[in-house]
């Protein structure tokens, strides 16, 4: 099914531009932006995602990661597919990079699903981007809240200001990929920039519970440097915000080594001087 999408102008000769995120797509007509998610059809932009999943679990909340947020609890998680970005090392680029045909969701089936599984507390929009789903996410967390249920977002906070202001009302918690300190990076490892995901940080903790994670991806953001400019600029907003620091495996199209575990330790060290909460993710029997 698709829809209309939101925060889009329509501009002469058919062309539509696209406001969503910080990509800021000028898309032609029968063309896609950026996303792979967004199409103009005859100078209409239309979301082709609306409503279709690719994935539908009940998670531990802390698989998000979120440690600080109902701990113990669950979260029925949902995705669909595309990504605003193109990280090399996707660990999930069977739906981030591509267009499927997903199942068709229907709201209120979601809530009883939801209200059904003993100690479920709501719903993750989660496993790809879910700020290109944003109008699916939009209307569902709005029935969420009425529903008295919890909305999460895992995203990597590529967003512009205008449409997530009008989405964190509904949002509970956050789980923000804070990937460096390093515009290069996000420039050439994820064709992104940093700026307007220091922006939704910023935002995001004054409304909301937020925890960060870091994917340590060795020789790319491994520094001790890095770590340090990093855990504290987060803790000059809030030191109680909790940092994930997690392990990377090779995976899509970067290829080097996982990371040694003693580098996240010694990350991990680095971080607490400046934060109170930090934890390594993805080694078992290390947190
Ligand atoms: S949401 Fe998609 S179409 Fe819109 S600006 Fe971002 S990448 Fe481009």
């Amino acid at each position: 099914m698709k829809k209309e999408a939101l925060w889009y102008e329509k501009l002469d000769n058919n062309l539509v531009h696209c406001h969503l995120c910080p990509h800021n797509c000028k898309i032609a007509e029968s063309k896609s932006g950026i996303c792979k998610v967004r199409q103009n059809n005859n100078g209409t932009l239309y979301s082709l995602n609306y409503k279709k999943a690719t994935s539908i679990a009940v998670d531990p909340m802390e698989k998000k990661p979120l440690y600080h947020f109902h701990p113990g609890k669950y979260v029925l998680s949902i995705g669909t597919y595309g990504c605003n970005f193109r990280c090399d090392f996707c660990q999930n680029h069977e739906i981030s990079q591509t267009t499927l045909n997903g199942q068709m969701l229907d709201i209120d089936e979601l809530i009883k699903i939801c209200k059904s599984k003993p100690n479920c507390v709501g719903i993750a929009y989660t496993y790809n981007e879910p700020t290109i789903w944003y109008e699916f996410v939009l209307e569902c967390a709005k029935k969420f809240k009425e529903a008295n249920l919890a909305n999460v977002l895992v995203t990597n906070g590529y967003i512009n200001t205008e449409p997530l202001k009008e989405l964190l009302p509904y949002i509970d918690a956050m789980n923000i990929d804070l990937k460096s300190m390093n515009n290069e990076f996000y420039k050439k490892i994820c064709g992104g920039r940093l700026e307007p995901i220091i922006n939704t940080i910023k935002k995001a903790i004054k409304n909301c519970h937020v925890e960060i994670t870091s994917l340590i991806i060795p020789t790319k953001n491994d520094s001790l440097k890095n770590m340090e400019g990093l855990s504290k600029w987060i803790a000059s907003l809030n030191p109680n915000t909790p940092l994930h620091l997690s392990r990377y495996y090779p995976a899509y199209k970067m290829q080097i080594p996982p990371t040694d575990p003693m580098t996240l330790l010694e990350l991990k060290n680095v971080a607490l001087k400046h934060l109170k909460y930090v934890y390594i993710g993805n080694v078992p029997g290390l947190r």
